[in-house]
């Protein structure tokens, strides 16, 4: 098999996976440096050093320029380097250069001979703005071509990626992606990120992404054109986009700009270099800009790169401790047009439950109301509300720690409740189950009380509903995650000695 892709880990939609082509892995969430075939600033050996296993180039630009060569050498010898090779089409080149006799055959056949890993299928992007005519004719002429080429240059070793236009027309993005996965795309690409993202429009990316993640097959991956920026990274890859490529790297050095995962800087105007990478630790601000432009931006592309990397690396931990929401709430205060994206992204709770594991290792942090979209609360509830079950006329609402443990308790006196300052009343012998004992609430977030957790009791049919506890006899010492947990008019309440 050319081509496989296992998932390995999951949380939200975010997910590590390894995708095998031909005999080489990487392992995902991935981004691919974009390098220029003529003018590249920063050696391909230097990115391999660097860990970058996999690249993308244009495959257009290889065409007008070194073709002869590439296709007597093919283009992992032409590029020195043998990780994996993805190639973009050079859709978007093609209609600038308004080079329109090259067709989709040709642009197969070329990626094909040189042996190019990963194809992307002669397309045209939507972009934006865009008038939805335009925008129809883009997906048209796009599926038409990726699936002629599919038919055509099936059985090569190159796999094919499936390009997803549509722009900010969701009917069109969802018809394009659903067409390429029945087609029999194995990867699909989503286009036209990056006037969205130039515009500050996140928001209208995230609806973007998901409208394309619900078209397509969860097992197959996805790719993200173009959105090699720390700020958005988190988001796009708690969505579940798989890989992404990144010219950003080398057009911000080119204009002086520095990354930071906070946003990017002018290095005209810092003062200090914010970051340990092997750049920034053996150099200073003055030292950059003494350097001329091919050698600022060589070090400036390095040093960026280094960022992505660092904020992909921390996507995947993330995912691994399940603090996935977490890192992406964090990145989402660094501008406000973010924290709007933030909001849209947090109301895809229950879709953003499929990834995540139902129980997890570390501690739930809820520390602003829009946490309580969470999809690990949201799965609590379901599964909570499963669990009430009403089997006497009164109900009594514990206050003490532990005491939901005496089983003996239960049923004398009516059904045994403990009130969560999140999930409301609760049947007291789940108190060390997770999330419940297992959730630090922040003073921010709107909490139960013990009368509201009374007042739902009733709705639940319980036509007695008393307070219990307080005088069990011998308490435990309250955790402080516990002590925490509780809400003020909980504590307020409490008449246990102290
Ligand atoms: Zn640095």
């Amino acid at each position: 098999l050319p081509f496989s892709f296992e998932v390995k880990d999951s949380d939200l939609l975010g997910r590590i996976g390894v995708l095998k082509v031909g005999g080489k892995s990487l392992e995902t969430p991935y981004m691919f440096p974009v390098i220029h075939p003529v003018s590249q600033n920063v050696p391909t050996g230097e990115l391999l050093s660097m860990g970058f296993r996999g690249l993308m180039t244009n495959s257009y630009i290889i065409h007008s320029r070194r073709r002869e060569e590439a296709l007597k050498e093919g283009i992992h010898k032409l590029l020195g380097y043998d990780g994996v090779l993805m190639t973009d089409s050079g859709g978007y080149q093609v209609l600038e250069y308004g080079d329109l006799e090259l067709g989709y055959r040709e642009v197969a056949s070329f990626q094909s001979l040189i042996h190019s890993d990963i194809a992307v299928t002669l397309d045209r992007p939507t972009g934006y703005p865009q008038e939805k005519r335009v925008a129809k004719d883009t997906v048209d002429y796009s599926l038409a071509n990726a699936r002629a080429t599919l038919e055509g240059f099936g059985s090569s070793e190159t796999v094919w990626v499936g390009p997803i236009q549509g722009g900010l027309y969701f009917d069109l993005v969802t018809r394009s992606a659903r067409s390429l996965a029945k087609a029999g795309f194995q990867m699909l690409a989503l286009g036209s990120p990056v006037q969205v993202m130039e515009n500050y429009m996140y928001a209208d990316l995230v609806r973007m992404i998901i409208t394309a993640k619900r078209a397509i097959p969860y097992a197959t991956p996805l790719h993200l054109f173009g959105a090699g920026h720390p700020l958005t990274m988190p988001m796009a890859v708690a969505l579940g986009c798989d890989t992404f490529d990144s010219a950003s790297y080398v057009l911000f050095a080119r204009s002086g700009r520095y990354m930071t995962r906070g946003g990017v800087l002018t290095l005209k105007s810092m003062k200090y270099l914010p970051c340990s990478c092997p750049v920034c630790t053996k150099t200073s601000v003055m030292e950059l800009l003494e350097l001329d432009h091919p050698q600022r931006t060589r070090q400036l592309s390095i040093h960026n790169l280094f960022i992505l990397k660092d904020e992909l690396q921390a996507c995947k931990e993330a995912i691994v401790e399940g603090r996935l929401w977490d890192i992406v709430e964090e990145r989402s205060m660094a501008h406000p047009r973010l924290r709007e994206a933030f909001l849209e992204f947090a109301g895809l709770s229950s879709e953003l439950t499929l990834g995540t594991p139902a129980l997890k290792e570390r501690g739930l942090f809820v520390r602003s109301a829009s946490d309580l979209s969470r999809p690990e609360i949201l799965s609590a509830q379901r599964r909570l509300a499963d669990a009430i079950e009403r089997s006497s006329r009164s109900a009594r609402v514990g206050i003490g720690e532990g005491e939901g443990r005496k089983g003996s308790q239960m049923g004398k006196g009516g059904d045994l409740y403990k009130v969560h300052p999140i999930f409301g009343p609760f049947p007291a012998e789940l108190e060390f189950h997770y999330p419940l004992g297992q959730t630090e609430v922040g003073d921010m977030v709107p909490q139960f009380s013990l009368e509201a957790g009374k007042k739902q009791l009733r709705a639940l049919g319980y036509r007695k509903v008393t307070i219990a506890g307080g005088s069990s006899g011998k308490k435990k010492v309250r955790s402080r995650r516990s002590r925490r947990g509780a809400s003020p008019s909980l504590r307020s309440s409490s008449a246990r000695p102290r």
